[in-house]
């Protein structure tokens, strides 16, 4: 994106991980098809050594559709964290919300719950220096709704035409990777 000013560097991200992080294979659950996206292992090095905070949250329905469980979630996780090239403890906190949309769940996005508690456990961070980046407009709402910063990545689900006019009206910008993003704001 072009003339994007960041007032001041990111003290935390909060990260979808399909289609932001790695390439988006629809109930993926087998370690060895975790594929991360071009630029991302530098990306995330690159924001740790800034001291960023990094938090994961992702929607995995396809624990509560039945598709697979969290054990296969979780060993996916760690071959994601080791292609990353960084440890378990990186991560802060990672927010799962295993449910179906049907499925009551308070942690799914577009809810701000794993978020707010975040801000609550760390008071030192400031909303407008945290981030919630993503592919999908359930994502660009979990920031909005939680009272922090949003962008987009278009590396995951195409950006139709509900989803550009969303970015528009609340002034989130669009990156066209993870990588870019970062170069831009540290
Ligand atoms: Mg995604």
């Amino acid at each position: 994106m072009e003339n994007f000013n960041l007032e001041a560097t990111p003290q935390a991200l909060f990260l979808d991980r399909d289609g932001t992080l790695i390439f988006d294979k629809d109930y993926l659950h087998e370690p060895e098809r975790v594929e991360l996206i071009p630029g991302t292992r530098e990306a995330i090095q690159k924001a740790l050594r800034a001291g960023c905070k990094l938090f994961l949250l992702t929607n995995q329905s396809g624990i509560g559709r039945g598709y697979f469980t969290m054990e296969d979630y979780e060993a996916c996780h760690r071959r994601f964290v080791e292609l990353l090239g960084i440890s378990m403890s990186d991560f802060t906190a990672c927010g799962v919300a295993p449910e179906a949309p049907d499925q009551p769940s308070k942690y799914r996005k577009p809810e701000p719950a794993f978020v707010l508690e975040q801000l609550a456990a760390f008071p030192e961070l400031d909303p407008s220096r945290c981030w919630m980046v993503g592919d999908r407009k359930s994502d660009w709402q979990t920031g909005v709704n939680a009272g922090i910063r949003s962008v987009a990545v278009a590396t995951g689900k195409p950006i139709d035409d509900a989803a550009r006019n969303y970015l528009q009206e609340n002034k989130i910008p669009l990156f066209n990777t993870f990588a870019d993003f970062i170069k831009a704001a540290f």
